[in-house]
This record gives C-alpha cells, sequence and structure tokens, in this order.
C-alpha cells in the first residue's frame, strides 16, 4: 500500500461506516413503514370479500428500490416482506403465501428493475413521455402480471374477480402512493432548501383546505345527506390549484390526501361511496381515484415541460446577455419589423445613451447626418432581402465626437425557417480609419510633390515659351506708342496692335492656367473627360520642353473618343510623366530619331486607351520586372517614384496601366480607362 492510499484509507473508511449505518435506518425504517402499512392495509379491508381499495405495502417498497441502489434492493425486499413472512409463519405458511410473496415480487422488482434501466426516477413525473412510460409498466403492466399469479393462489372457481380485485388495489397503489412518496424523496434529495417562505405558507394552506374539503365530501354521514354524489367534485378545483402552482409534486401529493380520506370514508361506511353491494363501492371508488389522478397527472406534467422548456429559455437568454454584455464588441439586435430590440452593455457604454433611448429606430439619431441616408438604405435593402450587410459610419461617441464604426448583420431565422429579425456587432474603428486618412494624405503630398518635380522640370522651356508672348506684348506696345506719337494718328492700325496685344496676353495667361492647374492641391475631381484633349492639352504644356529637346511629337487620336470620369490634373499628370520619361529615354538619339508618339483609341470594351511611344532604347532588362516598384530607377538624378505614382492613379480611377517594349525600338507605356457610358456592342 503506498502512503497516498494509507493516507485515504482511514477517511474512506469513516464514509463507509456513514453509508452503512444509513443504508441499515433506510432499511429498518422501510421495514416499519410496510408492517405498518400492511396493518393498515388489512384493517382497510372491506367486508364481505374483504377487498382493499389500495394495497399500500407494495408502493412503499417499489419506491424504496426505485431510489436505493440494486446491491442493496435484496435488503429491502427482506425488510418489506418480513411482517407477511412472520403472519405466512405463523399460519405454517399456507402454499398461497408462496404465490402472493412471488407475485408481489415479480410485480414490484420487475417494475422498479425497468423503470431504473429506462427512466430517471428524479424527474419520472415532470414530462409526459415518462409519465406515460411509467403509468404502462408500473401502472399497468407490472401489476397486471402480478395479478395473474396471485388470482391464481386465490383460487380458481373466481378466477377474474381475484384478478381484478389485485390488479386494481396494487395498480391505484402505483398511481397514488408511489408518486408522491417518490415527489417527497425528490424533494428531500435534491431542492428542500431552495423553496421560499411564500410557497411552503401556500403549500400548507392548500393541503390544509384540501383536506378539510376531502373531510367534509368524503366523511360525511348518508344518512344526513352529506354523501350526495356532486361532494366528489369538491376537491377538483384545488386539485388544479396544486397542478398549476405546484407542479407533480403538488397533484400528487394532494390525489394522495383525496385518497386516504375517500378510502377512510368508505371503509366506515361514509361518504358517497356507500352502496348496498360493497364491492360495486369498491370498484367505483377506484375508478373514480384512476380516472381524477390520470389528467391531473398528466396536465401537471404538461405544466412542468413548459415550465422547464421557459427555463432553458430564460438560462439560454441569461447566458447570451451575460456572452454579449462582456463582450468587447458592441451587439445589436432587431425583430423582423426591422425595429431594435436590443443593444449590448458595451454599445450604450460607447454612445453613452440608455437601452430605452435606442430602442426601435433611436439608434439612428447616433449615426453621423452625412453618413445616416446611405447606413439607412444599405440597412432597409439588406433588410428587406434578408441578407448580410456590412458598412462602415460614423456613431457619436458619449464624448460628442463622431467615432468610424464597422457594422455588420446576419439575418436571423428559427429551426423552421421563420424570420426572426438580425443580429449584428459593430466594431470601433476610428483608429484604423484615422491611421487610413493619414495614409491617403500622405499619398497626395507624395503625388502632388511628384508633379510638382515634373512641372519643375519643364519649367524651363515655360519661361522660355512665356517670354514669345511677352515680347510680342512689348514690341507691340512700343509700335502703338510710336505710331501714337505720328500725327494723324492711324486710328485702325492701334486696334489692331491692341488686338495681337490681347491676343498675346491670352496665349501667356492660358500657360499659366495650364501651371497654376497642375501646381494646385487638393482633392480628387472626378469629372466627365475627353482623353483626346486632355493629350492635347499635355502635348501644349510640354511644347517648350519638346522644342527645346529636339523631339517631334505627332498624334494619333481616335475620332468619337467615348469620354472617362476622372480627374483632370490626376490624369494629365500621368501623361506628363510618360512623356517625360519617354523625352529623358530619347536624350541620347541622334536629333532626327527624336520621334515620340500620342495615340488614343477606343478598344470597344468599355474602356479607351492612351499610348505614348518612343524611339528610346526601350526599357533596361534589369528594370523590366520592377519598373513600377517605388525607388526604381536607371537615371543618375531619378528618384524612381514617377511610374509608381501613375499606377496609383490610374488604378484609383479603376483602369490599368503597363508598358511594353516595341518590336523595332523603344518603348510604349499604354494607360487604359473606363469609359463613362459603355460602347454600344
Ligand atoms: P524615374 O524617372 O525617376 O527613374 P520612373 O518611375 O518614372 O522614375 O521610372 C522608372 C524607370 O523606368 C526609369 O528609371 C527607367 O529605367 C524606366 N523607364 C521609364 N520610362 C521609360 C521609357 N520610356 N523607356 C525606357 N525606360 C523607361
Amino acid at each position: 500500500m503506498n502512503a497516498e492510499a494509507a493516507k485515504a484509507t482511514p477517511g474512506m473508511a469513516a464514509s463507509e461506516r456513514i453509508n452503512r449505518s444509513r443504508l441499515v435506518l433506510n432499511v429498518v425504517l422501510v421495514g416499519i413503514l410496510c408492517y405498518a402499512s400492511n396493518e393498515i392495509g388489512f384493517a382497510h379491508k372491506i367486508p364481505p370479500h374483504n377487498i382493499s381499495v389500495l394495497w399500500p405495502m407494495s408502493a412503499i417498497l417499489f419506491s424504496a428500490l426505485l431510489v436505493s441502489s440494486p446491491r442493496h434492493w435484496w435488503a429491502y425486499v427482506l425488510a418489506g416482506y418480513s411482517s407477511s413472512i412472520i403472519r405466512d409463519a405463523q399460519a405454517g405458511f399456507p402454499a398461497q403465501a408462496f404465490l402472493f410473496i412471488g407475485a408481489g415480487l415479480l410485480e414490484i422488482v420487475g417494475a422498479a428493475l425497468v423503470i431504473r434501466r429506462y427512466l430517471s426516477p428524479i424527474k419520472m413525473f415532470d414530462s409526459l413521455r415518462e409519465l406515460a412510460l411509467y403509468l404502462a409498466i408500473a401502472v399497468i403492466g407490472a401489476p397486471m402480471v402480478s395479478a395473474f399469479v396471485s388470482a391464481f393462489a386465490g383460487g380458481t372457481a373466481n378466477y377474474w374477480f381475484f384478478w381484478r380485485v389485485w390488479y386494481l388495489s396494487e395498480a391505484l397503489a402505483c398511481l397514488m402512493l408511489a408518486p408522491a412518496i417518490l415527489s417527497w424523496i425528490t424533494l428531500a434529495r435534491h431542492k428542500s432548501g431552495t423553496i421560499p417562505m411564500a410557497r411552503r405558507v401556500e403549500g400548507t394552506v392548500l393541503v390544509t383546505i384540501l383536506a378539510g374539503v376531502c373531510f367534509f365530501a368524503f366523511t360525511g354521514n348518508v344518512q344526513t345527506g352529506h354523501g350526495i354524489p356532486a361532494l366528489v367534485y369538491l376537491p377538483l378545483p384545488f386539485l388544479l390549484w396544486a397542478a398549476v402552482r405546484f407542479g407533480p409534486l403538488g397533484v400528487n401529493t394532494a390525489l394522495l390526501i383525496v385518497a386516504c380520506l375517500s378510502i377512510s370514508g368508505a371503509v366506515h361506511a361514509r361518504g358517497p361511496f356507500v352502496y348496498s353491494d360493497e364491492t360495486k363501492g369498491v370498484l367505483s371508488l377506484q375508478l373514480f381515484l384512476a380516472t381524477l389522478s390520470l389528467p391531473l397527472m398528466l396536465l401537471a406534467a404538461v405544466i412542468q415541460e413548459s415550465r422547464a422548456r421557459a427555463q432553458v429559455l430564460r438560462e439560454s437568454e441569461a447566458r447570451f446577455r451575460s456572452m454579449a454584455d462582456t463582450s468587447p464588441v458592441m451587439i445589436w439586435m432587431s425583430g423582423p419589423d426591422q425595429k431594435s430590440e436590443y443593444f449590448n452593455k458595451r454599445w450604450l457604454d460607447f454612445t453613452g445613451r440608455t437601452l430605452e433611448q435606442e430602442l426601435g429606430e433611436g439608434w439612428i439619431e447616433g449615426v453621423h447626418p452625412d453618413d445616416r441616408p446611405r447606413c439607412l438604405r444599405i440597412y432597409h435593402e439588406s433588410l428587406d432581402a434578408r441578407k448580410p450587410f456590412e458598412m462602415e459610419y460614423r456613431l457619436r461617441h458619449k464624448d460628442g465626437h463622431y467615432r468610424w464604426v464597422f457594422g455588420c448583420g446576419v439575418p436571423r431565422f428559427m429551426p423552421d425557417g421563420s424570420f426572426v429579425g438580425y443580429i449584428g456587432s459593430c466594431l470601433d474603428i476610428a483608429e484604423r480609419k484615422d491611421a487610413e486618412l493619414q495614409l491617403q494624405e500622405q499619398r497626395a503630398e507624395v503625388t502632388h510633390l511628384s508633379r510638382v518635380a515634373v512641372v519643375g522640370e519643364l519649367s524651363g522651356a515655360v519661361a522660355h515659351e512665356l517670354n514669345q508672348p511677352l515680347t510680342a506684348i512689348l514690341s507691340n506696345a512700343q509700335a502703338a506708342q510710336r505710331r501714337l506719337a505720328q500725327e494723324p494718328i492711324d486710328l485702325d492700325e492701334i486696334r489692331d496692335i491692341l488686338t495681337d496685344i490681347v491676343n498675346e496676353d491670352k496665349r501667356a495667361g492660358e500657360i499659366i492656367r495650364r501651371l497654376r492647374a497642375l501646381l494646385k492641391k487638393g482633392e480628387m475631381q472626378l469629372q466627365p473627360l475627353s482623353l483626346n484633349e486632355l493629350a492635347n492639352d499635355t502635348v501644349m504644356l510640354a511644347h517648350g520642353d519638346f522644342v527645346s529637346r529636339g523631339i517631334v511629337v505627332s498624334t494619333k487620336l481616335a475620332a468619337d473618343l467615348p469620354v472617362v470620369r476622372g480627374d483632370r490634373v490626376q490624369l494629365q499628370q500621368v501623361l506628363l510623366n510618360l512623356i517625360s520619361n519617354a523625352c529623358d529615354a530619347m536624350r541620347d538619339n541622334a536629333p532626327s530619331e527624336r520621334r515620340l508618339e500620342i495615340a488614343t483609341h477606343s478598344n470597344g470594351s468599355g474602356t479607351v486607351e492612351v499610348a505614348v511611344t518612343d524611339e528610346g532604347p526601350g526599357i533596361a532588362p534589369e528594370a523590366r520586372d520592377r519598373l513600377f516598384e517605388p525607388f526604381v530607377t536607371t537615371k543618375k538624378e531619378g528618384l524612381g517614384l514617377g511610374l509608381t505614382i501613375c499606377r496609383t492613379i490610374v488604378k484609383a480611377h479603376g483602369g490599368r496601366l503597363w508598358s511594353d517594349n516595341n518590336p523595332v525600338r523603344g518603348a510604349a507605356f499604354y494607360v487604359s480607362l473606363p469609359t463613362l457610358v459603355r460602347d454600344p456592342i
């Protein structure tokens, strides 16, 4: 024996001793009860046939077996039948004694074995199914089988009479006494401490009134007129009270009270069951008790079942609520009418509002006014279609500021497929949203700076180009001054000169406008655009650069090109970048081989394309695969950001930017953009 086992032994021995003494006590108690019930049973037999309305002993022993371990059944059976054995021993063990004991044992042990195998003695009377099985086994099956044996012992002359007498009194005991005993044992074992005082008082009042009513109804003197049959219904309201308020325990107890007092009345020739033919009187009392018990026991089981279902529902609801309230996510639920009917604690903590304020459509008040129409549209459209949804919107925090949240919802369906509403959650994504906005701003800043850089590269050529109109304006103005000094003044010539000045000024103004537009900072502004116009505009802007670099530009613009939707400045930046790269690529070409082509065409599948083609050396093999990655450059002074930014801009427009080397020489860069209105097919 190891040390641990040695240590455990004294404790185990003590608990075993307690168990054994408890068993001895129980066995003795069952013995005493069976002895007493035997005596009561004999004392309550109704002459002349000595019929017992209800034989209590077998029900007591049967209940004891049901709640004890089968290992100890022999002790209970011995204790239960000892009084019968002594009685029969005194009579020198008549041959029938064995048959009666055998029939009783067959009934009790058989029923107990089957019930323990298939039913739970604790919940036997709480469910309709279990109760029906109990009735089939203990009230119908077992007593019926044992009645065949005992009727044989009673003598063959009146076999079916004995069969009926035995069957009914045994069955009634299992119908009225055993359920009451078992219910009370269950209460004592499992629930006694939890019964509130008010219920105890109500139970006591009910039992007292019922006992009084039964005493009045069943023990009245027939001669005095109290024993009228209508009185048998007097206890019914109180039995219903017991069923509704106290379930199976209440009904089983109340029925036992009715049984005790009605049998006592009949035995003492009082009450409504006193007939000149006693056999008939006993039979009608037995039938009365059976027909009274069955519906009430079934009713109590149904009530108990629905109570248990409601309890399970309440528990699952409470479990859900405690889970939802401790969840770090905001949770809501709405009903089939699209009105919100639940918000968890986290939601209320976030908004700082009460549940009552949020219920129904109250939550909408917390949504940012700018997001409200979009939110409501998604919400109602999804709910109408019973589809899951996701959306981002701003919800007012209790500090008064709006915070971005990510909300989603899914429809809820019952097992039978009926729609019961939605359940959804909300996540505070303010930090993610801030980071996104910051990134967007940074991206816009980089895009703008790169544009400034491109424009910077052009600035020399632009200044040169501005020089032309300015020089023309100056010389025109000087010419006008000279004309004004001469007499007579030729007003027509002066008018022509002024017209020239205005035109030159307009040209200069146009150059400055284009530059200003490119240098402007601002949000993306989408508008219908013609890529042909954009290409022409860009070529004009870079005109000075082309001249200074000796580049010959040609445009091949498709007629009737569909319009795209885009930001003029950003798309111009893309073209400028591609043009600038093309010019750089042809830096080392002979002056006669510096040709650049800008072409547009519609490919007929809802997109239009711009191609910028040069005659440079083509894309360097080392840069080919990573051309659009940031900081990839083959130029000494290059940053390697231009194409990265161009691709980001084109992607933001829902388009594509790619490149290819030309078959003969040079490279081509393509931009494809979706058209605003699809081409006719
Ligand atoms: P950067 O012009 O600062 O180098 P870009 O992102 O605009 O940055 O271009 C990246 C690289 O792509 C260039 O360094 C060059 O090697 C290559 N590239 C761009 N356009 C052309 C072109 N038309 N022909 C040949 N190579 C080109």
